[in-house]
């Protein structure tokens, strides 16, 4: 994600998104032929229609144009409120917006249909926890689309084989890159997401194409699409990114309720909150979350 390469540890975990322009990120060639091609597959493994479905980590909407016609009623949640009134300025009534941590997702169990969490999931430190709480959140049969940062990568095994990299990328356990990813290893997903409870898992790779294209120059038009060959590399784990799609297999089916307020809890205890037009109050923590300009914040550190 378009975060700073050099960031503060100590700020608050809510305001690290907060006045960046992940906007930017996205531009140059290699970028927008990633861009283009993560939007691809996500518009293919998303079901056709559905209820609720949530975006976690939406960022300025880079993703909307892949849902907001399949679903009565989209929720994007991000960290960052700054990222939040962009989507909100070009999406306005099309969704529901919201602040929150990914741990500690203000939903009720089986809230959401579907849920898509794109580039979050290497800056999380807690892998089993959010998907134990994507778990949480999605009814049965809800569809979890979500990538991450794949350790196993042909790139990191070339430069552990000439030394490189002191890291041996064959290890499960997740290891650190720079300050702000997390890198996984593709057992060490799949084993986490059964553990957790989800099933029909399917891998596609992305990042090599996009990188090659940019390489090639005139060449590039003989080059296979990404798109193509995204389940193959998705099946011998080496690109840089899997997207996995997974299905959540046991819990009741959604609650089907048309109205925001009645799937949300306090983040912090899960209790019941009750609101007014400026805040939402938890009815036995007593904390309470702000509303402005329609984005309530559930931030538990602002
Ligand atoms: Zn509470």
């Amino acid at each position: 994600m378009g975060l700073p390469k050099q960031f503060d540890p100590y700020k608050m975990r809510s305001q690290l998104y907060e006045g960046i322009e992940y906007k930017e990120f996205w531009t140059g060639k290699s970028k927008n032929k990633l861009d283009e091609l993560e939007q691809t597959i996500i518009r293919k493994l998303l079901p056709d229609s559905g209820y609720r479905m949530i975006d976690i980590g939406c960022g300025f909407g880079r993703l909307a144009e892949c849902y907001l016609d399949r679903f009565q009623q989209i929720v994007m949640l991000d960290g960052s409120i700054t990222l939040l009134k962009q989507a909100q300025e070009t999406y306005k009534e099309k969704a529901v917006y919201i602040a929150a941590d990914a741990n500690c997702l203000p939903f009720r169990s089986y809230s959401f249909d579907s849920a898509v969490m794109i580039r979050v999931f290497h800056h999380l430190a807690d892998s089993q926890r959010i998907l134990s709480e994507l778990k949480r959140v999605l009814g049965g049969p809800g569809y979890l689309i979500f990538n991450y940062c794949n350790k196993l990568s042909a790139r990191k095994l070339i430069r552990r084989l000439i030394r490189l990299d002191k890291q041996n990328p064959i290890n499960l356990a997740p290891v650190t890159s720079g300050k702000t990813m997390i890198l996984h290893h593709p057992t060490y997903i799949h084993r986490m997401l059964i553990q957790t409870g989800f099933a029909q898992t399917e891998y596609f790779g992305v990042g090599v194409m996009d990188k090659l294209s940019e390489k090639v120059g005139q060449l590039e038009k003989w080059l296979p699409s990404g798109e193509m060959l995204a389940p193959f590399f998705g099946n011998l784990k080496l690109a840089p990114w899997i997207i996995c799609k997974t299905q959540s297999q046991e819990g009741d089916a959604f609650i089907n309720n048309n109205c925001i307020h009645d799937i949300l809890v306090c983040p912090a205890c899960y209790g019941f909150i009750t609101n007014n037009t400026q805040k939402y109050k938890c009815a036995e923590c007593n904390r309470s979350y702000p509303i402005e300009d329609g984005i309530a914040d559930f931030r538990l550190d602002f």
